[in-house]
């Protein structure tokens, strides 16, 4: 127990010594639609040890909401997405530019949360709907009305909202539908029961709502070509997983972008991204 403390303060001091000397970076991994083409990015928080390895995010992002360390993380997080978003905006470059970027129940119920984000696009000049802000089912559960009127406000300035981990906690399902959510994100857990339980409807029962609810449907933790391809056939059409690729250091990440996509349809993506924005607005 002793021992366990300990290691928990050691984590922490070396998490806030590693947001100072930059040991904190994003990796990004890609998204999919059927054909094939990239559509989008998710940006995943990684920890670089000096001694080598990184930590595993649920680590990290578990101590730093116990801390409050989440906060000044979660700046960092917005900051360097968006900056990744300017760079693609502004020069030609392999990736559609919309990037995804993981916010915390804690983040959202923090008092500045809406300034900040708001701040931040304006600072880096940002195409808002680029950007798009994933949160789980329980960012409402602390306080339903407080999270709505910040999505709702974050919501009307073109970012985008996707539920992520869909299926896996609490859902408020009826109010969902009120709000300005662009996407759900089919849980990994439900991906891998398609090709291991056959009985289970879950994935199309949560189509069936996205679709009710007319929004985007992304799957993940897509691992195999049996899962990309019973989930097609239920009319899921957009994927992220290893299947495609694990998530990469920004260099390695271009690397792979380059390598594999024509430019002329990236503008397409990018196109295809902002009149999606004025369809749902
Ligand atoms: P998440 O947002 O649901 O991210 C998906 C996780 O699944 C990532 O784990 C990713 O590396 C992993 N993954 C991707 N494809 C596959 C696959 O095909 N198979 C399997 N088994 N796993 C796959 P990661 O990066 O370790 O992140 C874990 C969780 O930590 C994330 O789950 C998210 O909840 C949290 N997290 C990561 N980065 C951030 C961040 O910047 N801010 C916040 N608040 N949370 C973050
Ligand atoms: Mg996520
Ligand atoms: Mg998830």
């Amino acid at each position: 127990m002793q021992e366990e403390v300990h290691e928990r303060h050691a984590m922490e001091r070396g998490l806030r010594a590693a947001l100072d000397k930059g040991e904190l970076e994003l990796h990004f991994q890609p998204q999919l639609d059927l054909g094939g083409r990239v559509i989008g990015a998710e940006a995943l928080l990684r920890w670089r040890r000096p001694e080598g390895g990184y930590v595993p995010a649920s680590r990290v992002i578990a101590i730093a909401e116990e801390t409050g360390l989440i906060h000044p993380i979660g700046d960092y997080v917005l900051g360097s997405a968006c900056e990744r978003i300017k760079v693609c905006q502004r020069a030609p470059c392999p990736f559609p530019g919309r990037l995804a970027v993981n916010v915390s129940p804690w983040q959202l119920a923090s008092s500045g949360f809406v300034g900040k984000v708001r701040r931040v696009i304006e600072v880096s000049g940002i195409d808002p709907s680029l950007l798009t802000l994933e949160i789980t089912e329980s960012s409402f559960l602390h306080d339903l009305d407080d999270a709505t009127r910040k999505i709702r406000e974050l919501g009307s300035t073109g970012v985008q909202f996707s539920i992520d981990d869909f299926g896996t906690g609490y859902s408020a399902l009826a109010h969902l539908k009120k709000l300005p959510v662009h996407e759900l994100k089919i849980d990994q857990v439900f991906v891998h029961e398609l090709t291991t339980d056959p009985t289970s409807r879950l994935v199309e029962t949560i189509l069936g709502i996205a679709h009710h609810m007319n929004m985007r449907v992304i799957a993940e933790g897509v691992e195999t070509a049996a899962q990309r391809d019973a989930l097609a056939s239920m009319g899921c059409h957009a994927f992220q997983g290893y299947l495609f690729s694990p998530p990469l250091a920004e260099s390695a990440f271009m690397e792979w972008l380059g390598a594999r996509q024509p430019r002329a349809q990236v503008r397409a993506g990018a196109a295809d991204s902002k009149s999606e924005h004025r369809q749902r607005n």
